[in-house]
Protein backbone atom coordinates (compact mmCIF):
# COMPACT_ATOMS: atom_id res chain seq x y z
CA UNK A 1 0.00 0.00 0.00
CA UNK A 2 2.08 2.89 -1.24
CA UNK A 3 1.24 6.55 -2.38
CA UNK A 4 3.69 8.49 -5.00
CA UNK A 5 3.58 11.86 -5.09
CA UNK A 6 4.11 12.66 -9.18
CA UNK A 7 3.36 16.32 -9.29
CA UNK A 8 2.47 19.36 -7.59
CA UNK A 9 5.33 18.88 -5.19
CA UNK A 10 6.25 21.98 -3.32
CA UNK A 11 5.08 23.53 -6.22
CA UNK A 12 1.46 24.60 -7.50
CA UNK A 13 0.77 23.01 -10.87
CA UNK A 14 0.81 19.59 -12.30
CA UNK A 15 -1.04 17.54 -9.44
CA UNK A 16 -0.54 14.00 -9.75
CA UNK A 17 -0.80 11.29 -7.26
CA UNK A 18 -0.79 7.45 -7.31
CA UNK A 19 -1.72 5.28 -5.10
CA UNK A 20 -0.81 1.27 -5.46
CA UNK A 21 -3.05 -1.03 -3.29
CA UNK A 22 -4.82 -4.26 -4.16
CA UNK A 23 -2.94 -4.58 -6.90
CA UNK A 24 -4.40 -1.72 -8.59
CA UNK A 25 -2.54 1.63 -9.56
CA UNK A 26 -5.04 4.50 -8.75
CA UNK A 27 -3.71 8.19 -10.02
CA UNK A 28 -5.56 11.15 -8.14
CA UNK A 29 -5.68 14.05 -10.84
CA UNK A 30 -3.57 14.49 -13.44
CA UNK A 31 -2.84 17.83 -13.78
CA UNK A 32 -0.71 19.88 -16.33
CA UNK A 33 2.45 21.87 -15.01
CA UNK A 34 1.99 25.51 -15.71
CA UNK A 35 3.48 28.70 -16.00
CA UNK A 36 7.04 28.69 -13.77
CA UNK A 37 6.58 25.10 -13.18
CA UNK A 38 5.84 24.58 -16.64
CA UNK A 39 9.09 25.43 -18.20
CA UNK A 40 10.63 22.18 -18.59
CA UNK A 41 9.00 18.75 -19.21
CA UNK A 42 4.99 17.89 -19.22
CA UNK A 43 5.62 14.27 -20.63
CA UNK A 44 4.40 12.00 -17.65
CA UNK A 45 6.59 10.15 -15.19
CA UNK A 46 4.86 6.75 -15.62
CA UNK A 47 3.17 4.16 -18.42
CA UNK A 48 0.23 5.56 -18.45
CA UNK A 49 -1.11 1.97 -19.34
CA UNK A 50 0.26 0.96 -15.90
CA UNK A 51 -2.58 3.19 -14.98
CA UNK A 52 -5.83 1.27 -13.68
CA UNK A 53 -8.32 4.02 -12.87
CA UNK A 54 -8.39 7.78 -12.75
CA UNK A 55 -9.73 10.54 -10.16
CA UNK A 56 -10.10 13.98 -10.92
CA UNK A 57 -11.05 16.57 -7.91
CA UNK A 58 -11.64 19.40 -10.35
CA UNK A 59 -12.00 20.52 -13.91
CA UNK A 60 -9.08 23.20 -13.46
CA UNK A 61 -6.05 22.02 -15.89
CA UNK A 62 -3.59 22.16 -13.23
CA UNK A 63 -5.60 19.07 -12.04
CA UNK A 64 -6.92 17.78 -15.44
CA UNK A 65 -4.60 19.07 -17.83
CA UNK A 66 -2.64 15.92 -18.95
CA UNK A 67 -5.56 13.46 -19.05
CA UNK A 68 -5.38 13.85 -23.20
CA UNK A 69 -1.60 13.00 -22.92
CA UNK A 70 -2.72 9.92 -20.59
CA UNK A 71 -5.26 8.69 -22.93
CA UNK A 72 -2.57 9.60 -26.08
CA UNK A 73 -0.28 7.32 -24.23
CA UNK A 74 -2.35 4.27 -24.44
CA UNK A 75 -4.49 4.34 -20.89
CA UNK A 76 -7.91 2.43 -21.85
CA UNK A 77 -9.66 2.69 -17.89
CA UNK A 78 -12.05 5.10 -16.72
CA UNK A 79 -11.79 8.64 -15.32
CA UNK A 80 -14.14 9.30 -12.64
CA UNK A 81 -15.01 12.60 -11.24
CA UNK A 82 -18.35 14.78 -10.14
CA UNK A 83 -20.89 15.22 -12.94
CA UNK A 84 -20.41 18.99 -13.00
CA UNK A 85 -16.64 18.54 -13.12
CA UNK A 86 -17.07 16.12 -16.11
CA UNK A 87 -19.24 19.28 -18.28
CA UNK A 88 -16.53 21.59 -17.63
CA UNK A 89 -13.81 19.01 -18.36
CA UNK A 90 -15.57 18.52 -21.90
CA UNK A 91 -14.87 22.60 -22.53
CA UNK A 92 -11.65 22.74 -20.83
CA UNK A 93 -9.81 20.11 -22.16
CA UNK A 94 -10.90 20.61 -25.77
CA UNK A 95 -9.73 24.45 -25.12
CA UNK A 96 -6.59 23.38 -23.73
CA UNK A 97 -5.74 20.97 -26.61
CA UNK A 98 -6.44 23.59 -28.86
CA UNK A 99 -4.13 26.22 -27.41
CA UNK A 100 -1.37 23.08 -27.32
CA UNK A 101 -2.27 22.40 -30.92
CA UNK A 102 -1.88 26.22 -31.92
CA UNK A 103 1.72 26.61 -29.74
CA UNK A 104 3.15 23.58 -31.77
CA UNK A 105 2.05 25.28 -35.40
CA UNK A 106 3.39 28.51 -34.05
CA UNK A 107 6.76 27.05 -32.69
CA UNK A 108 6.97 24.91 -35.98
CA UNK A 109 6.53 28.16 -37.61
CA UNK A 110 9.63 29.78 -36.31
CA UNK A 111 11.34 26.26 -35.98
CA UNK A 112 11.06 25.75 -40.06
CA UNK A 113 12.77 29.42 -40.45
CA UNK A 114 15.72 28.56 -37.86
CA UNK A 115 15.85 24.69 -39.54
CA UNK A 116 14.82 22.60 -37.08
CA UNK A 117 12.67 19.52 -36.98
CA UNK A 118 9.10 20.16 -36.55
CA UNK A 119 7.37 19.24 -32.84
CA UNK A 120 4.06 17.39 -31.94
CA UNK A 121 1.82 19.15 -29.81
CA UNK A 122 1.85 17.53 -26.66
CA UNK A 123 -1.72 16.31 -27.56
CA UNK A 124 -4.76 17.15 -29.92
CA UNK A 125 -8.20 17.76 -29.83
CA UNK A 126 -8.99 14.42 -30.93
CA UNK A 127 -6.65 13.31 -27.75
CA UNK A 128 -9.25 15.74 -25.27
CA UNK A 129 -12.22 14.08 -26.90
CA UNK A 130 -10.80 10.51 -26.52
CA UNK A 131 -10.06 11.64 -22.36
CA UNK A 132 -13.73 12.75 -22.40
CA UNK A 133 -14.86 10.07 -23.53
CA UNK A 134 -13.64 8.01 -20.93
CA UNK A 135 -15.44 10.33 -18.06
CA UNK A 136 -17.68 8.47 -15.53
CA UNK A 137 -20.41 10.89 -14.09
CA UNK A 138 -20.26 10.89 -10.26
CA UNK A 139 -22.26 12.09 -7.43
CA UNK A 140 -21.26 13.90 -4.52
CA UNK A 141 -21.17 11.40 -1.21
CA UNK A 142 -21.78 8.02 -3.11
CA UNK A 143 -19.22 5.71 -2.88
CA UNK A 144 -18.14 4.23 -5.87
CA UNK A 145 -16.46 0.82 -5.74
CA UNK A 146 -13.24 0.41 -8.04
CA UNK A 147 -11.52 -2.74 -6.91
CA UNK A 148 -12.25 -5.37 -4.56
CA UNK A 149 -10.26 -3.57 -1.95
CA UNK A 150 -10.52 0.00 -2.83
CA UNK A 151 -13.89 2.21 -3.05
CA UNK A 152 -13.97 6.11 -2.46
CA UNK A 153 -16.75 9.23 -2.41
CA UNK A 154 -16.42 12.49 -3.54
CA UNK A 155 -17.45 15.89 -0.83
CA UNK A 156 -17.58 19.41 -1.85
CA UNK A 157 -14.40 20.99 -1.75
CA UNK A 158 -16.01 24.87 -2.38
CA UNK A 159 -13.31 25.62 -4.66
CA UNK A 160 -14.97 25.77 -8.42
CA UNK A 161 -18.32 24.13 -9.60
CA UNK A 162 -17.75 20.58 -8.93
CA UNK A 163 -15.41 20.49 -7.10
CA UNK A 164 -14.77 17.84 -4.41
CA UNK A 165 -12.49 15.95 -2.11
CA UNK A 166 -11.78 12.22 -2.35
CA UNK A 167 -12.24 9.97 0.67
CA UNK A 168 -10.65 6.85 -0.67
CA UNK A 169 -10.65 3.38 1.57
CA UNK A 170 -8.24 0.89 0.87
CA UNK A 171 -8.53 -2.85 2.26
CA UNK A 172 -5.32 -5.08 1.61
CA UNK A 173 -4.41 -7.87 3.93
CA UNK A 174 -6.69 -7.63 6.35
CA UNK A 175 -5.28 -3.95 6.94
CA UNK A 176 -8.25 -0.88 5.98
CA UNK A 177 -6.61 2.56 5.58
CA UNK A 178 -8.47 5.83 4.79
CA UNK A 179 -7.01 8.60 2.39
CA UNK A 180 -8.42 11.86 1.84
CA UNK A 181 -6.82 14.11 -0.73
CA UNK A 182 -8.50 17.34 -0.36
CA UNK A 183 -8.05 18.70 -4.13
CA UNK A 184 -7.78 22.54 -3.80
CA UNK A 185 -10.10 23.73 -0.30
CA UNK A 186 -12.08 26.33 -1.25
CA UNK A 187 -12.20 29.91 -0.17
CA UNK A 188 -16.42 30.00 2.22
CA UNK A 189 -18.92 32.84 0.99
CA UNK A 190 -18.34 32.58 -2.67
CA UNK A 191 -21.04 33.08 -4.63
CA UNK A 192 -22.51 30.20 -7.23
CA UNK A 193 -21.30 27.29 -5.20
CA UNK A 194 -20.88 25.87 -1.74
CA UNK A 195 -18.50 25.74 1.21
CA UNK A 196 -15.63 23.20 1.37
CA UNK A 197 -17.92 20.15 3.27
CA UNK A 198 -15.81 18.96 6.94
CA UNK A 199 -14.33 15.74 6.68
CA UNK A 200 -13.62 14.48 9.84
CA UNK A 201 -11.59 11.51 9.98
CA UNK A 202 -8.39 9.58 7.86
CA UNK A 203 -5.40 7.69 8.25
CA UNK A 204 -3.43 9.75 5.79
CA UNK A 205 -4.62 13.14 4.27
CA UNK A 206 -3.05 14.74 1.11
CA UNK A 207 -3.79 18.41 1.67
CA UNK A 208 -2.81 21.66 -0.53
CA UNK A 209 -1.23 24.88 0.90
CA UNK A 210 -1.53 27.48 -1.99
CA UNK A 211 -2.27 30.32 0.08
CA UNK A 212 -0.84 28.54 3.73
CA UNK A 213 1.29 31.76 4.60
CA UNK A 214 -1.59 34.74 3.97
CA UNK A 215 -5.26 35.69 4.87
CA UNK A 216 -7.25 36.82 2.40
CA UNK A 217 -9.33 40.27 2.62
CA UNK A 218 -12.72 39.31 3.69
CA UNK A 219 -15.12 39.36 0.93
CA UNK A 220 -17.53 41.67 2.19
CA UNK A 221 -18.68 44.99 0.73
CA UNK A 222 -17.52 43.46 -2.63
CA UNK A 223 -20.44 44.33 -4.64
CA UNK A 224 -20.95 48.29 -3.66
CA UNK A 225 -17.16 48.30 -4.33
CA UNK A 226 -16.98 47.21 -7.41
CA UNK A 227 -20.17 49.04 -8.41
CA UNK A 228 -18.30 52.30 -7.52
CA UNK A 229 -15.76 51.79 -9.66
CA UNK A 230 -18.06 50.90 -12.54
CA UNK A 231 -20.33 54.43 -11.47
CA UNK A 232 -17.11 56.68 -12.03
CA UNK A 233 -15.91 55.19 -15.31
CA UNK A 234 -19.09 54.29 -17.31
CA UNK A 235 -20.51 58.10 -16.27
CA UNK A 236 -16.69 59.26 -18.02
CA UNK A 237 -17.76 57.34 -20.59
CA UNK A 238 -15.34 55.24 -20.09
CA UNK A 239 -14.57 51.02 -20.35
CA UNK A 240 -14.46 48.24 -17.40
CA UNK A 241 -12.19 46.16 -18.70
CA UNK A 242 -12.18 43.15 -16.66
CA UNK A 243 -9.32 39.92 -17.49
CA UNK A 244 -10.73 37.39 -15.94
CA UNK A 245 -10.39 33.56 -16.07
CA UNK A 246 -12.77 32.06 -17.92
CA UNK A 247 -14.32 29.15 -15.65
CA UNK A 248 -15.62 29.82 -12.42
CA UNK A 249 -14.09 33.76 -11.74
CA UNK A 250 -16.10 35.16 -14.85
CA UNK A 251 -19.54 33.33 -13.69
CA UNK A 252 -18.59 34.76 -9.80
CA UNK A 253 -18.63 38.11 -11.60
CA UNK A 254 -21.62 37.83 -13.46
CA UNK A 255 -23.10 37.19 -10.27
CA UNK A 256 -22.39 40.10 -8.50
CA UNK A 257 -23.32 42.26 -11.79
CA UNK A 258 -26.57 41.08 -11.62
CA UNK A 259 -27.27 41.84 -7.94
CA UNK A 260 -25.66 44.89 -8.65
CA UNK A 261 -28.00 45.90 -11.26
CA UNK A 262 -30.94 44.78 -9.02
CA UNK A 263 -29.90 46.52 -6.26
CA UNK A 264 -29.49 49.61 -8.95
CA UNK A 265 -26.56 50.49 -7.83
CA UNK A 266 -25.06 52.02 -10.37
CA UNK A 267 -26.94 55.21 -11.11
CA UNK A 268 -25.19 56.95 -14.55
CA UNK A 269 -26.17 53.87 -16.43
CA UNK A 270 -28.73 51.57 -15.00
CA UNK A 271 -28.91 48.60 -17.54
CA UNK A 272 -24.90 49.35 -18.73
CA UNK A 273 -24.22 46.71 -20.88
CA UNK A 274 -21.48 44.03 -19.76
CA UNK A 275 -19.99 41.61 -22.54
CA UNK A 276 -18.36 38.40 -21.84
CA UNK A 277 -15.50 38.11 -24.30
CA UNK A 278 -14.16 34.58 -24.33
CA UNK A 279 -15.33 31.32 -25.94
CA UNK A 280 -14.47 29.45 -23.10
CA UNK A 281 -15.93 31.54 -20.34
CA UNK A 282 -19.18 31.27 -23.16
CA UNK A 283 -19.20 27.95 -23.18
CA UNK A 284 -18.90 27.81 -19.34
CA UNK A 285 -21.72 30.04 -18.54
CA UNK A 286 -23.92 27.82 -20.55
CA UNK A 287 -23.06 25.00 -17.64
CA UNK A 288 -23.27 27.57 -15.15
CA UNK A 289 -26.40 28.88 -16.52
CA UNK A 290 -27.83 24.83 -16.64
CA UNK A 291 -29.27 22.61 -13.85
CA UNK A 292 -26.89 23.16 -10.58
CA UNK A 293 -29.15 20.62 -8.39
CA UNK A 294 -26.72 19.49 -6.31
CA UNK A 295 -23.88 21.89 -6.44
CA UNK A 296 -25.24 24.90 -6.00
CA UNK A 297 -25.67 26.79 -2.62
CA UNK A 298 -28.55 27.68 -0.77
CA UNK A 299 -29.04 31.30 -2.33
CA UNK A 300 -28.35 30.26 -6.09
CA UNK A 301 -30.72 27.38 -5.66
CA UNK A 302 -33.58 29.83 -4.35
CA UNK A 303 -33.46 31.74 -7.22
CA UNK A 304 -33.23 29.35 -9.89
CA UNK A 305 -36.51 27.78 -7.78
CA UNK A 306 -37.80 31.47 -8.40
CA UNK A 307 -37.28 31.17 -11.60
CA UNK A 308 -33.92 33.65 -12.00
CA UNK A 309 -30.93 32.61 -13.70
CA UNK A 310 -28.39 33.99 -11.49
CA UNK A 311 -25.78 34.99 -14.02
CA UNK A 312 -28.52 36.53 -16.78
CA UNK A 313 -29.31 40.27 -16.43
CA UNK A 314 -30.61 42.62 -19.20
CA UNK A 315 -27.80 43.89 -21.02
CA UNK A 316 -25.30 40.77 -20.81
CA UNK A 317 -23.97 39.94 -24.33
CA UNK A 318 -21.83 37.11 -25.33
CA UNK A 319 -19.43 37.34 -27.65
CA UNK A 320 -18.47 33.73 -30.18
CA UNK A 321 -17.01 35.09 -32.77
CA UNK A 322 -13.89 37.17 -33.16
CA UNK A 323 -15.76 39.43 -35.50
CA UNK A 324 -17.87 40.06 -32.23
CA UNK A 325 -14.67 40.39 -30.08
CA UNK A 326 -13.45 43.53 -32.39
CA UNK A 327 -16.67 45.18 -32.85
CA UNK A 328 -16.59 46.63 -29.27
CA UNK A 329 -13.41 48.65 -29.96
CA UNK A 330 -14.98 50.12 -32.50
CA UNK A 331 -18.36 50.74 -30.46
CA UNK A 332 -17.89 53.86 -28.49
CA UNK A 333 -20.69 53.58 -25.74
CA UNK A 334 -19.59 53.02 -22.40
CA UNK A 335 -19.34 49.17 -21.23
CA UNK A 336 -18.24 46.60 -19.10
CA UNK A 337 -15.96 43.78 -20.68
CA UNK A 338 -15.13 40.60 -19.04
CA UNK A 339 -12.51 38.84 -21.01
CA UNK A 340 -9.41 36.51 -20.27
CA UNK A 341 -7.07 34.79 -19.90
CA UNK A 342 -7.02 36.37 -16.14
CA UNK A 343 -3.18 37.09 -16.12
CA UNK A 344 -3.61 38.76 -19.53
CA UNK A 345 -1.03 36.70 -20.81
CA UNK A 346 -2.96 35.27 -23.84
CA UNK A 347 -6.42 35.36 -25.63
CA UNK A 348 -8.75 38.84 -26.60
CA UNK A 349 -8.22 40.33 -23.31
CA UNK A 350 -4.84 41.56 -24.70
CA UNK A 351 -6.89 43.34 -27.32
CA UNK A 352 -9.01 45.00 -25.46
CA UNK A 353 -5.96 46.02 -23.08
CA UNK A 354 -4.28 48.06 -26.35
CA UNK A 355 -7.43 49.73 -26.78
CA UNK A 356 -8.26 50.92 -23.28
CA UNK A 357 -4.92 50.95 -21.34
CA UNK A 358 -4.01 54.22 -22.73
CA UNK A 359 -7.35 55.98 -21.98
CA UNK A 360 -7.48 57.85 -18.36
CA UNK A 361 -11.58 57.73 -18.45
CA UNK A 362 -11.59 54.08 -18.28
CA UNK A 363 -10.74 51.12 -15.70
CA UNK A 364 -8.82 47.76 -15.37
CA UNK A 365 -10.30 45.54 -12.60
CA UNK A 366 -8.20 42.93 -11.42
CA UNK A 367 -10.07 40.04 -9.85
CA UNK A 368 -8.01 37.62 -9.43
CA UNK A 369 -4.13 35.96 -8.40
CA UNK A 370 -1.46 37.73 -10.80
CA UNK A 371 1.38 35.32 -11.21
CA UNK A 372 4.98 36.90 -10.86
CA UNK A 373 6.00 38.14 -14.60
CA UNK A 374 2.70 38.51 -15.97
CA UNK A 375 1.45 41.22 -17.82
CA UNK A 376 -1.55 40.99 -15.15
CA UNK A 377 1.10 41.26 -12.69
CA UNK A 378 2.93 44.22 -14.03
CA UNK A 379 -0.25 46.35 -14.81
CA UNK A 380 -1.29 45.17 -10.84
CA UNK A 381 1.96 46.81 -9.65
CA UNK A 382 1.48 50.04 -11.37
CA UNK A 383 3.46 49.94 -14.22
CA UNK A 384 3.50 53.15 -16.20
CA UNK A 385 3.68 51.57 -19.82
CA UNK A 386 3.30 48.44 -21.47
CA UNK A 387 3.98 46.86 -24.51
CA UNK A 388 1.40 44.63 -26.48
CA UNK A 389 1.44 43.50 -30.13
CA UNK A 390 4.74 45.16 -30.57
CA UNK A 391 3.22 48.82 -29.52
CA UNK A 392 4.22 50.51 -26.54
CA UNK A 393 1.49 51.54 -24.41
CA UNK A 394 1.24 54.34 -21.77
CA UNK A 395 -1.41 53.07 -18.69
CA UNK A 396 -3.40 55.88 -18.00
CA UNK A 397 -6.18 53.89 -16.89
CA UNK A 398 -7.35 53.43 -13.70
CA UNK A 399 -6.32 50.36 -12.16
CA UNK A 400 -8.04 48.28 -9.39
CA UNK A 401 -7.21 45.34 -7.65
CA UNK A 402 -9.65 43.64 -6.37
CA UNK A 403 -8.07 40.62 -3.85
CA UNK A 404 -10.85 39.48 -1.58
CA UNK A 405 -12.06 37.19 -4.62
CA UNK A 406 -10.26 34.03 -4.13
CA UNK A 407 -10.98 30.05 -4.71
CA UNK A 408 -8.82 28.79 -2.45
CA UNK A 409 -9.07 28.71 1.42
CA UNK A 410 -6.32 30.94 3.18
CA UNK A 411 -4.16 29.96 5.93
CA UNK A 412 -7.15 30.18 8.76
CA UNK A 413 -9.24 28.46 6.00
CA UNK A 414 -6.95 25.51 5.67
CA UNK A 415 -5.81 25.41 9.11
CA UNK A 416 -9.71 24.94 9.66
CA UNK A 417 -10.19 22.71 7.31
CA UNK A 418 -7.52 19.98 9.05
CA UNK A 419 -8.85 21.20 12.49
CA UNK A 420 -11.57 19.52 11.95
CA UNK A 421 -10.56 16.12 11.93
CA UNK A 422 -11.86 14.33 15.09
CA UNK A 423 -8.64 12.28 15.57
CA UNK A 424 -5.00 13.78 13.94
CA UNK A 425 -4.40 11.69 11.42
CA UNK A 426 -1.42 9.29 11.12
CA UNK A 427 0.31 11.79 8.59
CA UNK A 428 -0.73 14.46 6.70
CA UNK A 429 1.45 15.15 3.21
CA UNK A 430 1.67 18.72 2.44
CA UNK A 431 1.61 19.62 -1.46
CA UNK A 432 -0.15 21.73 -4.10
CA UNK A 433 1.96 25.44 -2.74
CA UNK A 434 5.27 26.78 -3.48
CA UNK A 435 8.45 25.22 -1.58
CA UNK A 436 8.74 27.32 1.06
CA UNK A 437 4.72 27.75 1.66
CA UNK A 438 4.61 23.44 1.26
CA UNK A 439 7.47 23.52 4.22
CA UNK A 440 6.38 26.19 5.78
CA UNK A 441 2.84 25.09 6.67
CA UNK A 442 4.18 21.47 7.01
CA UNK A 443 5.70 23.29 10.31
CA UNK A 444 2.79 24.75 11.39
CA UNK A 445 0.76 21.66 11.40
CA UNK A 446 3.60 19.97 13.02
CA UNK A 447 3.46 22.85 15.80
CA UNK A 448 -0.02 22.34 16.24
CA UNK A 449 0.74 18.38 16.96
CA UNK A 450 0.23 17.02 13.67
CA UNK A 451 2.74 14.90 11.96
CA UNK A 452 2.76 16.71 8.76
CA UNK A 453 5.82 16.39 5.75
CA UNK A 454 6.12 18.19 2.42
CA UNK A 455 7.08 15.11 -0.25
CA UNK A 456 9.20 16.22 -2.91
CA UNK A 457 8.56 14.91 -6.41
CA UNK A 458 8.14 10.97 -6.79
CA UNK A 459 8.85 10.81 -3.09
CA UNK A 460 7.12 7.26 -1.96
CA UNK A 461 5.18 6.82 1.65
CA UNK A 462 4.38 3.21 2.98
CA UNK A 463 0.73 3.74 4.01
CA UNK A 464 0.91 0.18 5.78
CA UNK A 465 3.99 1.07 7.88
CA UNK A 466 3.41 4.84 7.81
CA UNK A 467 7.18 4.47 6.53
CA UNK A 468 8.55 7.08 4.01
CA UNK A 469 10.64 5.19 1.29
CA UNK A 470 11.87 8.26 -0.58
CA UNK A 471 11.83 11.59 0.37
CA UNK A 472 11.75 12.74 -3.70
CA UNK A 473 13.77 15.26 -5.54
CA UNK A 474 13.24 19.15 -5.50
CA UNK A 475 11.00 20.39 -7.88
CA UNK A 476 12.60 18.83 -11.41
CA UNK A 477 11.47 18.34 -14.76
CA UNK A 478 10.88 14.22 -15.94
CA UNK A 479 13.53 13.13 -17.64
CA UNK A 480 12.30 8.98 -18.36
CA UNK A 481 9.10 7.70 -17.87
CA UNK A 482 10.10 4.63 -16.12
CA UNK A 483 7.71 3.88 -13.98
CA UNK A 484 8.36 4.45 -10.01
CA UNK A 485 8.43 0.91 -8.04
CA UNK A 486 9.93 0.76 -4.95
CA UNK A 487 10.51 -2.79 -4.09
CA UNK A 488 10.53 -3.29 -0.56
CA UNK A 489 14.03 -5.17 -0.67
CA UNK A 490 15.06 -2.00 -2.40
CA UNK A 491 13.59 0.10 0.58
CA UNK A 492 15.28 -1.95 3.16
CA UNK A 493 19.08 -1.08 1.31
CA UNK A 494 18.18 2.26 1.43
CA UNK A 495 17.13 2.42 4.48
CA UNK A 496 20.66 0.22 5.13
CA UNK A 497 22.22 3.34 3.38
CA UNK A 498 21.25 6.20 6.03
CA UNK A 499 22.25 3.91 8.35
CA UNK A 500 26.10 3.80 6.82
CA UNK A 501 25.76 7.66 6.77
CA UNK A 502 24.71 8.09 10.28
CA UNK A 503 27.94 5.75 11.18
CA UNK A 504 30.02 7.82 9.13
CA UNK A 505 28.94 11.04 11.13
CA UNK A 506 29.67 9.01 14.43
CA UNK A 507 33.33 8.40 13.47
CA UNK A 508 34.40 12.05 13.09
CA UNK A 509 37.45 12.94 14.87
CA UNK A 510 38.30 9.28 14.98
CA UNK A 511 42.28 8.40 14.44
CA UNK A 512 43.07 8.80 10.96
CA UNK A 513 44.05 5.40 10.23
CA UNK A 514 40.62 4.23 11.23
CA UNK A 515 39.24 6.17 8.57
CA UNK A 516 41.10 5.64 5.89
CA UNK A 517 40.38 1.93 6.21
CA UNK A 518 36.52 2.33 6.87
CA UNK A 519 36.98 4.33 3.64
CA UNK A 520 38.95 1.61 1.83
CA UNK A 521 35.85 -0.85 2.93
CA UNK A 522 33.25 1.45 0.94
CA UNK A 523 35.35 1.94 -1.83
CA UNK A 524 35.66 -1.84 -2.47
CA UNK A 525 31.55 -2.13 -1.73
CA UNK A 526 30.47 0.75 -4.35
CA UNK A 527 33.24 -0.74 -6.62
CA UNK A 528 31.66 -4.24 -6.43
CA UNK A 529 27.73 -2.49 -6.61
CA UNK A 530 28.11 0.18 -8.70
CA UNK A 531 27.21 -0.39 -12.44
ZN1 LIG B 1 -8.15 24.57 -8.69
Amino acid sequence: MQLIFYGADKEVTGSCHCLEACGERILVDCGLQQGADGDGENRLPFYARQIDAVIVTHAHIDHSGRLPLLVRNGYRGKIYATGATCDLLKIMLLDSAHIQEVDAANANRKGRRAGREPQEPLYTVADAQAAAGRLVRCSYESPVELSGGIRFRFVDAGHLLGSASVELWVRENGLEKKIVFSGDIGNRNLPIIRDPQVIREADYVVMESTYGDREHEPLENYVPQLAEVFEKTLAAGGNVIIPSFAVGRTQELLYFIREMKERRLVRSVPDFPVYVDSPLAAAATQIYGGDLTGYADEDTVRLIRGGFNPIRFSGLHICESAEESKALNEDAAPKVILSSSGMCEAGRIRHHLKHNLWRPECSVVFAGYQANGTLGRMLADGAARVRLFGEEIAVRAQIYNFRALSGHADRRGLLDWIGAFEKKPARVFVVHGEREICEGFADELVRRGFRAWAPGFRAVADLSTNEILEEGAEPQRVSAQKPRRVSSAFARLTRAGRRLMDVIRENEGGANKDLAKFADQIDALCGKWSR
